[in-house]
């Protein structure tokens, strides 16, 4: 594993906090955009964000806050990273869009030969590009129709997708997300997943109830695809049990369903492998990326066998904007950034550290009823302590503490329960040190 440069001239990577949280100047653009922007669009922490570098984010009001968000998920190589930065300039400078179905460039090309590369199996693949997690969804489910000439959709509990109307009925929770908003898409049915902390099954346990699910609510001859995350992001950080994908994909392969592996926010380095799926031995027949995969450009793919993506008619897939060369240039530099410096194994190192000290964290504190992720995808369920009751008010008192005390931290889980830890992969340890130290202090307070 090489060491990672991480110093910049102007951003130190330190915590630092120099005024309340939100401070006067995010107090003032934050009333700002309440007069034009509507509340619907969220704000989980209303500091308004001057510059970043590495794991360091810096408000207009001078407070550098150690980033455990990323853009959920999405700076996972650190902020304006040095390489990436270059790589979206020189492309800036060359040309910025001809959109690839009128004139295309290689730069998708290449994003695809890469994706190709980096995912699980051999086989021969295709990649689509567009500009959104929730699209690359929308468009694996149309290629997962039109492929097996069925329509039906099978979801999982506690599964996010997106905010579209198909994607938005794909998700669990109903609220916010679809709330008054209907009607929703039709053919998108639910069954329970894989929650070890809580069903207590086996892998092949559960995924059998999956399928009693499955062929209960819609049966085979009418499903066109399943589509799972193979570590469940806003759901909670959710870990299926060994064998659950497996035994599920072996189910769809014998009756032509198509699995697919959303691995929007478990992708591209995120948990020690270029893709969640290899933990699990998993090879999806089709795989949604986004989030961390262009360095904090907007990119989203689809990649796939290519006997299932060749069946939509020409025209059939893209957009104007859909990989676009600037995002694509930045993703480029991504791929590059992870196979110099060995960014999987880096995951694992924050894995090891991060992970380690939440453990010990576990042990002191009984609200903390589980730990669990992989790589720099970590989380803890907070619990009333001696049961497995959520404790969404727990979270909530951490998610405040820590930003007074310069941590940014996003909850998850259905019932917001859930505390999960995205930070970049070039994490340094004495960042994660010093940050298990505010939670042990924000934890102690509770
Ligand atoms: C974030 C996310 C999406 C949606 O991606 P957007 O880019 O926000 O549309 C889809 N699936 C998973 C697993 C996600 O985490």
């Amino acid at each position: 594993m090489s060491t990672i440069s991480l110093s910049s001239p102007s951003i130190v990577q330190e915590r630092k906090v120099v005024t309340a949280i939100p401070g006067p100047k995010s107090q003032a653009m934050h009333e700002r955009r309440k007069q034009v922007v509507p509340p619907g669009v969220g704000a989980a922490l209303p500091v308004y964000i001057d510059s970043a570098f590495g794991s360091i984010v810096v408000d207009i009001d001078g407070n550098h806050f150690i980033d455990f968000a990323t853009g959920i998920g999405v700076t996972t190589i650190g902020h304006t990273n040095s390489a990436v930065a270059a790589a979206v300039s020189d492309q800036v400078h060359s040309f910025t869009h001809t959109c690839f179905t009128v004139t295309p460039y290689e730069e998708y090309v290449r994003v695809a030969e890469l994706l190709v590369e980096h995912t699980p199996g051999k086989h021969a693949k295709r990649v689509m590009l567009v500009n959104s997690g929730a699209e690359a969804v929308e468009n694996a489910v149309k290629i997962a129709r039109k492929h097996t000439g069925k329509s039906g959709i099978g979801v999982l509990d506690h599964a996010y997708h997106g905010r579209t109307n198909l994607t938005m009925t794909m998700n669990f929770k109903n609220a916010p997300y679809a709330t008054g908003m209907g009607p929703t898409a039709g053919g998108v049915f639910r069954a329970p997943g894989s929650y070890p902390f809580h069903d207590g099954l086996s892998g092949v346990e559960a995924a059998e109830r999956t399928i009693w699910y499955f062929e209960k609510l819609v049966g085979a001859q009418d499903l066109a695809c399943i589509i799972a995350e193979p570590i469940q992001g806003e759901g909670g950080f959710i870990v299926p049990a060994d064998g659950y994908l497996t035994h599920l994909q072996e189910w769809c392969t014998a009756n032509n369903v198509v699995f697919i592996a959303d691995e929007v926010q478990s992708g591209m380095a995120r948990t020690g492998t270029y893709f969640a799926s290899e933990h699990f031995g998993l090879v999806p027949d089709l795989m949604t990326v986004a989030k961390g995969i262009a360095g904090g450009m907007p990119l989203a793919g689809v990649v796939g066998r290519a006997d299932i993506m060749d069946d939509v008619l020409p025209g059939g897939l893209g957009g104007t904007f859909g990989g676009n060369p600037v995002s694509c240039a930045a993703s480029i530099a991504v791929f590059d950034e992870v196979a110099t410096h060995d960014l999987t194994a880096h995951a694992q190192r924050v894995e090891a550290r991060l992970g380690g000290g939440l453990k010990k964290l576990a042990e002191k504190y009984p609200v903390i009823g589980e730990v669990r992720g992989k790589g720099a995808m970590l989380a803890i369920e907070l619990v009333e302590p001696g049961t497995k009751k959520p404790n969404p008010s727990a979270v909530t008192a951490l998610i405040a503490f820590g930003a007074a005390h310069g941590l940014l931290l996003l909850s998850a889980g259905s019932s917001y329960n859930v505390l999960r830890f995205l930070p970049a992969v070039t994490m340094s340890d004495d960042l994660i040190d010093d940050a298990l130290s505010v939670l042990d202090q924000g934890l102690a307070s509770l």
